[in-house]
């Protein structure tokens, strides 16, 4: 331990030790270390965590704090404003610097720079690093020197642009700061305890750096040359599970590019899955690049003709949807997904949210609220950014008329209804072929797998024929208005 003045490496959406370049830099100045982790619950605009997101925040600082230690350091909990906790800290501890790893939320960007001006107008070195997104919204521009909007030609740049950059590998020498008083984790209360409805999150997540390694080494291993085709079904183990690592920062994009990039010279298939991946990996980047310069769509409409949409007021149907009662199996199966595993796969997302969009014509934005506090890779640019996707009202989102079926969609990805029988259990000894739509089976089919629509399982809670023509007479409206 020393005396000396440390850096401060305020920890935020980066909770690793390998790969981190803020906490590197902070090593390579040979200063003694004090790591930070501020909840900031108090500085506007920054938008509150939600319940899942704060049940992974507990865990992800649990193990961080433990590989901390590994190294002697001694990771420090403050809660309260970041620029006065940083102040206060600064002045018990005499550091001479604070580093950290951008964030790209408008709160976020707003407040790092109110910090940076602050700190170093102290004559306090302030220095931040990327060590979330594969190129920086503002390193990456069309050929006229705008930003992009259209995802395809995004990708083509990135793909031209982008090498790995040199690892950081996780330092091995650190000097640790003196102790400082740091709040118990427990007083930040991030657990849910009445009810505590974190057992299914429990059992499927570990939540640390070495489980986001191990899981992208087994995809790569296991699962990526059938990537293309089984990232859309959610009854195979076909995606990489990844997201919730990737915004918390347990791994970094550049790890996955790293660690895929030789899957590119192997096999066909190997190779193919592993663009796949970094396509993928780069819609993260994309959504990211739109939120950084055009800040509204976290919550407006990019498209502005929607807002005359005549969204409905339906508290009803939107409870049924968030507990997965709306009477379509595969809806209800990613929604029960969802409470159990705070997760759900990506073809069913589309599915749910183009349902409580179109067929039940509420807000997008209840919706993405309420994946926003249930969702354990809650991210405000991939979840504003896909829900105006869905919604039609996106930069380069899927047109309105483009109305998911959840039948068809269910029978093309989900062909056994393993998934379904999975999430809704009381579905589970009606046949394949009514299994995503027993309301249409013979009544003997029910009675035989124990179903008794309305009661056991809820009936189809509207016609989806009847709101798709609903909702596109809806969207015609508003599109002929704005002419
Ligand atoms: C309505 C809706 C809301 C969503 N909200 C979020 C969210 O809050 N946070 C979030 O991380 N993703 C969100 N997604 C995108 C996507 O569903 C998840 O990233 C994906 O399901 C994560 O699973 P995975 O890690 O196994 O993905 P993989 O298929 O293994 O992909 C690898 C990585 O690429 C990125 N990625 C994949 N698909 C997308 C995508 N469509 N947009 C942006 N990045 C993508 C993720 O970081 C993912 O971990 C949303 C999608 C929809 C349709």
């Amino acid at each position: 331990m020393s005396c000396e003045s440390p850096v401060i490496v305020w920890f935020r959406q980066d909770l690793r030790i390998a790969d981190n370049p803020g906490l590197a830099a902070a090593a390579a100045s040979g200063r003694p270390i004090l790591p930070l982790c501020i909840l900031d619950e108090v500085t506007p605009n920054i938008r509150a965590h939600g319940g899942a997101s704060r049940w992974w925040l507990h865990h992800g600082l649990e193990a961080l704090a433990r590989d901390l230690r590994d190294h002697g350091l001694q990771l420090v909990l403050r809660r309260g404003a970041a620029l006065e906790v940083l102040e206060r800290l600064i002045a018990e501890t005499a550091a001479g610097q604070v580093v950290w790893n951008r964030c790209y939320e408008p709160g976020a960007i707003a407040r790092d720079t109110v910090v940076k001006a602050m700190l170093r107008d102290a004559g306090v070195g302030a220095e931040s690093f990327n060590g979330s997104l594969l190129v920086e919204p503002w390193n990456i521009e069309t050929g006229q020197g705008r930003p992009y909007k259209v995802f395809t030609p995004y990708w083509r740049r990135l793909r031209e642009l982008y090498r790995p950059p040199a690892v950081f590998d996780a330092p091995d020498v650190m000097l640790a700061a003196t102790e400082f008083p740091s709040d118990a984790l427990s007083d930040w209360a991030l657990l849910p305890t009445k009810p505590d409805w974190a057992g299914g999150l429990r059992e499927s997540w570990h939540v640390n750096e070495r489980a986001a390694q191990a899981r992208i080494a087994e995809f790569l291993e296991e699962a990526v040359a059938d990537y293309p085709q089984d990232r859309d079904r959610p009854d195979r183990a076909g995606t990489s599970r990844l997201s919730p690592y990737l915004h918390w920062g347990e791994i970094s994009p550049h790890q996955i590019w790293r660690a895929a990039a030789p899957c590119l010279d192997a096999d066909a298939a190997v190779a193919k899955g592993a663009e796949a991946l970094l396509r993928e990996l780069a819609w993260r980047d994309f959504n990211h690049h739109l939120l950084f310069h055009f800040p509204r769509i976290a919550t407006a409409n990019w498209r502005e003709q929607f807002d005359g949409f005549p969204w409905r007021d339906d508290p009803a149907g939107l409870a049924a949807w968030q507990q997965g009662r709306t009477g379509y199996p595969l809806v209800d199966a990613g929604m029960r997904e969802l409470l159990a595993e705070g997760w759900m796969h990506n073809r069913v997302r589309m599915v749910a949210s183009s349902f409580l969009i179109k067929d039940l014509m509420v807000d997008w934005r209840d919706g993405e609220a309420w994946f926003w506090d249930t969702l354990v890779d809650a991210d405000l640019a991939n979840n504003a950014g896909n829900w105006q996707w869905v919604a039609g009202s996106g930069a380069d989102a899927s047109p309105f008329f483009r109305i998911f079926n959840p039948v068809t969609q269910g029978e093309k990805f989900d062909p056994a209804g393993e998934y379904v029988r999975r999430w809704v259990p009381e579905l589970a000894d009606v046949p394949d072929k009514w299994i995503h739509k027993p309301w249409a089976a013979p009544d003997g089919v029910l009675a035989s797998a124990g179903v008794i629509l309305g009661e056991t399982y809820p009936a189809p809670m509207v016609h989806h024929g009847v709101a798709r023509n609903r909702a596109l007479a809806a969207y015609k409206a508003v599109r002929d208005r704005a002419g």
